[in-house]
């Protein structure tokens, strides 16, 4: 984007949640199932059937609300959405209005600037629609599948200023979401959907230039590409002296571009009211309260306070909290008695390194926190050396066999004679009297030399920390003479 120009964008995100049926039915929710299986009539839109509404869905919703600091209305309003569309059978979808579940809250996100407070407007809970395919032959089929799936929206104030704060943002909702357990987030999945409305004005200008919606984000990428055309497109028009139009446009992943979709409708077009067939949705004040008692540590709190408490490097913590499962498996393994920098590094390095290679998810990884303590304490007291130890840990981790019982089977011991070891360091100073005369003349580098050297002549069973110092206590004791 030119220098003079600042793009505005706010976002309405639509979060799958992990329930196990449907918002307003008992379909279950299921990816993947044949077209039209998991239907009934409730979710086809059949005359005369009555929704009732998922308590799950409503927990799960009232659960987010509060871990993003939002307030919870105890009555909201599920209100009707009208509009046409095939994959909508009843010709309106079930939405909140004027009266939604949750209002205010935010998130703060990471941007090269440091963090951000981006504000919410609102949380409400809706039903997903169905999906059309096209196919070969230019036909359209329906699958309402997905009809009915519960959803929640979150919008936020237009409190975003850049395609990578956008995603940022999706990134740190899906997260949250994770820790809460309320929704997969399996963006191939379209369990996390963005719409964003953006426009762009010159640098200090108080006044907003006229906003598009962009619809059909649906991956980190996407939103980025997305929203980098449309700033772009948006820039263009107005250093031509055009004028952007308020239209809906929809993102075609395919060519990188955004197209007009329809002119922007207003919220009248979509007729909305109160759906007869659904009372006001009343919560209780002490379910909600007890709700917000057992919300889990998010990332953020857990970040500071492994960063305040544990001492870890802020670059470790953000690691180690990326995901609940990494961030226990650390945790335990520090509850073991191992300092929570010895854990981290493991964790972040190796662990990371072999569910990365598996492409596991940590849970199911058959290394437990307890066998990485223990294999992290024999390093510590020198029965293995940092080489041995990994590849006592590749075992263990496709295994679950115990780390002791690995190193023996692969006959790894540590030298634990210092006598020994001695012994085969003067060995070998006394035959390279070339290198140890390049030692005396300041060539200190040549230490790790004779390590390899002694490494090599044991076959390895050194601790090379132990060798290295004794090479440097011989070959000074060689100065002298
Ligand atoms: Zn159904």
């Amino acid at each position: 984007m030119k220098g003079d120009y600042e793009a505005v964008i706010g976002l309405e995100i639509h979060v799958q949640m992990s329930t196990r049926t449907k918002m307003f039915c008992s379909c279950p929710v299921e990816f993947g199932a044949p077209p039209n299986q998991n239907t009934c009539p409730v979710c086809t839109g059949m005359p005369g059937v009555l929704p009732v509404i998922n308590a799950r869905a409503v927990e799960y919703a009232v659960k987010a609300a509060l871990a993003l600091g939002a307030k919870v209305n105890l009555k909201s309003v599920m209100a009707r959405k009208n509009y046409f569309y095939p994959d909508l059978p009843k010709g309106y979808q079930i939405s909140q209005y004027e009266l939604p579940l949750a209002e205010g809250g935010q998130v703060v996100i990471e941007t090269e600037n440091g963090e951000k407070v981006i504000r919410l407007v609102r949380l409400h809970i809706e039903e997903d629609a169905g999906k059309l395919i096209h196919d070969e032959k230019g036909e359209s089929l329906v699958d309402l599948n997905r009809a009915g799936t519960p959803l929640m929206e979150i919008v936020t104030m237009p409190d975003l200023s850049s395609p990578q704060e956008a995603s940022a943002f999706m990134r740190e909702v899906r997260k949250i979401m994770r820790y809460l357990g309320i929704s997969e987030g399996d963006m191939e999945k379209g369990h996390l959907r963005c719409d964003a409305n953006v426009s762009v004005r010159r640098r200090g200008e108080a006044q907003l230039g006229t906003k598009t919606e962009v619809k059909n984000m649906n991956s980190f990428r996407f939103v980025e590409k997305a929203l980098e055309y449309e700033i772009r497109r948006q820039v263009q028009i107005l250093e031509e002296g055009g004028e952007v139009v308020q239209e809906t446009r929809l993102f075609d992943p395919s060519t990188g571009t955004t197209r007009s979709m329809r002119s922007k409708e207003e919220a009248h077009d979509y007729r909305y009211f109160p759906d007869p067939d659904l009372i006001p949705l009343v919560l209780d004040k002490n379910w909600v309260d007890r709700i917000e008692e057992n919300l889990p540590e998010l990332p953020r709190a857990k970040k500071e306070r492994y960063i305040k408490e544990l001492n870890l490097p802020p670059y470790d913590a953000g690691v180690l909290t990326e995901t609940k499962e990494i961030a226990e498996f650390f945790e335990k393994v520090v509850a073991e008695g191992v300092s929570p920098k010895k854990a981290s590094n493991w964790v972040m390095v190796e662990v990371m390194r072999i569910i990365k290679e598996k492409e596991l998810n940590i849970r199911h990884l058959a290394l437990s926190p307890s066998s990485l303590a223990k294999l992290i304490r024999m390093v510590e007291e020198g029965k293995l050396t940092g080489n041995m130890a990994k590849d006592v840990l590749d075992v263990c981790a496709s295994t679950g066999k115990d780390p002791e019982e690995v190193a023996q089977e692969k006959g790894y011991e540590v030298l634990s004679d210092e006598g020994e070891l001695e012994s085969v360091v003067r060995k070998i100073v006394d035959e390279h009297p070339d290198e140890v005369q390049k030692y005396l003349s300041g060539k200190d580098k040549i230490i790790g030399w004779f390590v390899g050297q002694v490494m090599r002549e044991l076959k390895g069973k050194a601790d090379p920390r132990k060798a290295g110092e004794l090479v440097r206590r011989i070959l000074n004791e060689k100065k002298g003479s």
